[in-house]
Formats: structure tokens, C-alpha cells, sequence
């Protein structure tokens, strides 16, 4: 039996503002060309249901179409033409690492029966030959793609277009009970365990690589956030705070008159830069998700910077344990808002940070378990109701309070005995069953909470 989710996978270099809509879309692109073996010269796109209602918000048109001309998800970055927000012509030509590919771009919003975010390609080449038709690929949540083949299998999920990892893995766990019992058992770290399983998919090498890649993404994307000012694109106006709160901060660590709750600002400032990248179609990492997307990368600068002996190990054993946690709510529940609302994505997040801070601190694999049961109990009942369809109100600001609130998790568990009568496991079946009974007003539809509250006009999201 194999780890379901590769910490790979889960942890996936790209570019916001969405995940489904953004980095997905890219990868099709990116596999599409793959199979055809040729740069074509011509290429149509249909961008169709979901994709098709908030494209042009999310820039899934600019993302499809630099996917065609070599760039992927990982080298990708809001300072490469088409820029985010710039509008994109239905037809015209492409041009980038691969050469120049002549384009059309159609948006029909009418789903296809088997998933709301899909897309067509057809392409041709320099003689007009059709080389490939009516391919279809189906975006289908945290980046990963499906082509028709992979929908038929319920399943088999990609990632950067990679298959799933069949893989038999020497410590299979789909629980966070056989996750614990399975470390006290061999007497190792939830790292190790992860680590062992991982090194069967990837070599050793590509695995540290890719979680090296992943925090220097991450530090590399607060340090973009913390410079940039201005107003973040979609129309709402919403300004960046993350610049004039790093000066105050600053200022104040300089003038020695922090307060008490200093590193909890300095939590909310990183979680603000993260979230405001993502929002300005940015490179970031999806962790697990981009609309979640700032709470590890916060939790994990506030080890760097406010705990004692936090390098390159211990990020990686960070998001080795955070990805382990990941991996069992994925399997049993949904890191998705448009499944089980904010819950599966910002108490996802949080979880996953919790655990990887415990882990890092010291704490047992009982401790880590507290921890992650703590920070995803505390997320329940979570609602998704972004203003205006766009990953801002209240996404970005939630990142920040779910930052604080994995590492208030993280800390409470270290202390206790690593005992607890609710346990990780049964909170992510609470999860599913709220997730379940959640309206679909309250699910990233935009229909609900917030998002008509403010009486702003009502777009469709996914992040
Ligand atoms: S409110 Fe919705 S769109 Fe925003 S972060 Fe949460 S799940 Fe994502």
C-alpha cells in the first residue's frame, strides 16, 4: 500500500492567485504539449465551466498560455508578459521559452459532467495538419490535473504531470493513529517515517532538493511581499499592508520598543506577505493550497526567527511532518474550499503548520498529533465566502489569524503529555461530515457570508 500524497505533490512550487485555476491550467498546458512531443504552431484552448466563469480573474487564460511556450508553474513569476491583470487578446500569437505558438482562447462557461474546471486543447501544426484534438485535462484541486484517462480512475491525480506513486512504501499509514503507532513501534520521528516512505518514490537527492526549493520559494516570496507596495489587482482596491507593516515592525525592533506579543506581529506580517503575493499572481508555494497558502511559510519564519537552532534540517523535517499531516487529511477528508469550505483549507494549513512547529521543537509524535488535532479543531465549521470571488477578503487576513493560532496549537501540545480525548483523526471526520452538511452558499461559490454582505457583485471562486 502506498502513502497516498507525496509531500512532492503537496508542496508544489507555483504561482497564485488560485491553485485550481492558476497552477492547474499551467500543468495542462505543460502535459498537453508533452504528449504531442513537438513545439505545435497553433494551439486553441477552451477554458470551460468553472474555468471559464472567473478566468480572466484568476489569469487562467495568461497561465494556459505561457504553460504552451515552456514555462511551468516553477518558472513562472507576475514579471513575465502577459502581465497579471493585463488583458489578454481571444486570438493573437504567444511567445516565451519554447518559441512562439499562434493562440486562440475560448471561454465557454458551460461545464462538462465530470468536474467544473476543464480544458480543451486542440493544435495544429505549421501546415496545418492537426496534430492532436479535443484533448481534454481537468484541473481538479491543489494544483494536481487529470487527464480523461486519470478521471476515468477516480484518481490518479498528477502533479507536475508525473503519475501517482504506486510505489509500495516500507511505513503505509492512511491515519494519523497508524502514523503515531507505526512511529512509537520502529521508535522514530513522523520525519523519518515520511522520509523513509518518500525516498521509495524519489531519490534522496531530488527529495532534499525539493524541499529546499520549497522554503527558499517560501523566504524568497515574503521578502518580494515585504518590499512591494500598491493595490492588489481584481477590481476590490484592497491595499498591501504587508510593506508599511514590515517598516513599523522594523522601527519598533529598532527603537527596542517592541511589546510582549512582538513575535505574533511579525507571524501576521509574513502570513500578509505570502497572501498578498498570492493575490498579485505571484510565485509562491501551494501549501497545500494558494488561497492557504501563507500559514506554513509563517509559522516556519517564526521558527527561523524567534526559536533556537531552526536550519535546513528542521525545515525539512518541518514539511516533512506538516506533509504527513496533509497527506492523512487529504486521503480522509478534503484540503479543498470548494469541498468542505475554509475548514479544509485554512484548518488544513494550520494543522499542517502546528504539527511541523511541534516536530521541530521537539515534541513526540503523540505531541505532534495534540498539536495538529488542536490547531484543524479549532478551524471547524470554517466558511468560504471570498468578497468578490478573489483570494482577498477575507483569504489573505485568515492566513494570518490561522498563522497565530498553529503556533498557539503547536505550544499548548508541547506542553501536554501527549494525551487528548478528541484525537486528529476524528476531527478530520467532523471535518468531512461539517464539510458535508455545509451549504454551498458557504463553499467558495462566492453566494454566501461575506461575500454578499458587502453587497459587492458576485463572482464564482476557487483558490
Ligand atoms: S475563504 Fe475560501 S477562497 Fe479564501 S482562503 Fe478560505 S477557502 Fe480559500
Amino acid at each position: 500500500m502506498a502513502q497516498t500524497v507525496s509531500v512532492v505533490d503537496l508542496f508544489s512550487i507555483g504561482i497564485g492567485p488560485s491553485s485550481s485555476h492558476t497552477v492547474g491550467p499551467m500543468r495542462a498546458s505543460n502535459a498537453f504539449i508533452e504528449t504531442l512531443g513537438t513545439q505545435p504552431a497553433a494551439v486553441r484552448i477552451v477554458l470551460r465551466g468553472s474555468l471559464a466563469a472567473t478566468g480572466v480573474g484568476h489569469g487562467t487564460d495568461r497561465a494556459a498560455l505561457l504553460g504552451l511556450v515552456g514555462y511551468t508553474p516553477t518558472t513562472t513569476s507576475a514579471d513575465i508578459a502577459p502581465f497579471p491583470g493585463e488583458p489578454i487578446p481571444a486570438q493573437g500569437t504567444i511567445e516565451g521559452l519554447t518559441g512562439a505558438v499562434d493562440y486562440e482562447v475560448i471561454f465557454d462557461p458551460e461545464p462538462v459532467p465530470e468536474h467544473p474546471n476543464c480544458l480543451t486543447f486542440t493544435a495544429w501544426d505549421a501546415d496545418g495538419n492537426v496534430l492532436a484534438e479535443n484533448v481534454d485535462y481537468f484541473s481538479v484541486g491543489g494544483g494536481f490535473i487529470l487527464d480523461r484517462e486519470g478521471m476515468a480512475d477516480h484518481g490518479d491525480e498528477t502533479g507536475v504531470a508525473t503519475a501517482s506513486h504506486p510505489t509500495v512504501v516500507p511505513y503505509p499509514f492512511s491515519s494519523a493513529a497508524e502514523l503515531v503507532a507505526l512511529c512509537e513501534r520502529h521508535e522514530m520521528t513522523i520525519a523519518e517515517i515520511v522520509r523513509a516512505n518518500e525516498e521509495r518514490m524519489h531519490s534522496r537527492e531530488l527529495l532534499d532538493g525539493h524541499l529546499d526549493a520549497v522554503w527558499d520559494v517560501m523566504q524568497e516570496c515574503v521578502a518580494h511581499g515585504l518590499k512591494t507596495e500598491g493595490t492588489l489587482p481584481g477590481g476590490l482596491n484592497v491595499r498591501r499592508r504587508a510593506n508599511r507593516l514590515h517598516r513599523l515592525l522594523t522601527a519598533e525592533y529598532e527603537a527596542s520598543t517592541a511589546r510582549g506579543l512582538d513575535a505574533m506581529e511579525w507571524v501576521n506580517l509574513y502570513a500578509l506577505a505570502v497572501n498578498e503575493e498570492n493575490a498579485a499572481h505571484g510565485q509562491i508555494v501551494t501549501a497545500p493550497t494558494n488561497g492557504a497558502a501563507g500559514i506554513i511559510p509563517a509559522v516556519m519564519h517564526y521558527c527561523r526567527d524567534f526559536t533556537d537552532n531552526f536550519g535546513a534540517k528542521e525545515a525539512r523535517d518541518f514539511l516533512l511532518t506538516a506533509g504527513a499531516i496533509g497527506s492523512i487529511i487529504k486521503t480522509n477528508a478534503s484540503i479543498s474550499g470548494a469541498e468542505v469550505g475554509c475548514q479544509g483549507e485554512v484548518g488544513s494549513a494550520s494543522s499542517m503548520a502546528a504539527a511541523g512547529m511541534c516536530a521541530v521543537l521537539g515534541g513526540t509524535p503523540a505531541q505532534v498529533e495534540n498539536a495538529a488535532e488542536i490547531a484543524l479543531e479549532h478551524n471547524l465549521g470554517l466558511t468560504c465566502d471570498p468578497v468578490g470571488g478573489l483570494v482577498q477578503v477575507p483569504c489573505i487576513e485568515r492566513n494570518a489569524i490561522g498563522g497565530v493560532k498553529s503556533i498557539n496549537a503547536a505550544r499548548l501540545a508541547k506542553l501536554g503529555d501527549g494525551t487528548n480525548i478528541v484525537t486528529l483523526d476524528d476531527v478530520i471526520q467532523t471535518m468531512a461530515a461539517t464539510g458535508r452538511d455545509m451549504m454551498s452558499s458557504y463553499k467558495e461559490t462566492s453566494m454566501g457570508g461575506l461575500a454578499v454582505q458587502l453587497g459587492l457583485p458576485v463572482n464564482i471562486t476557487e483558490c
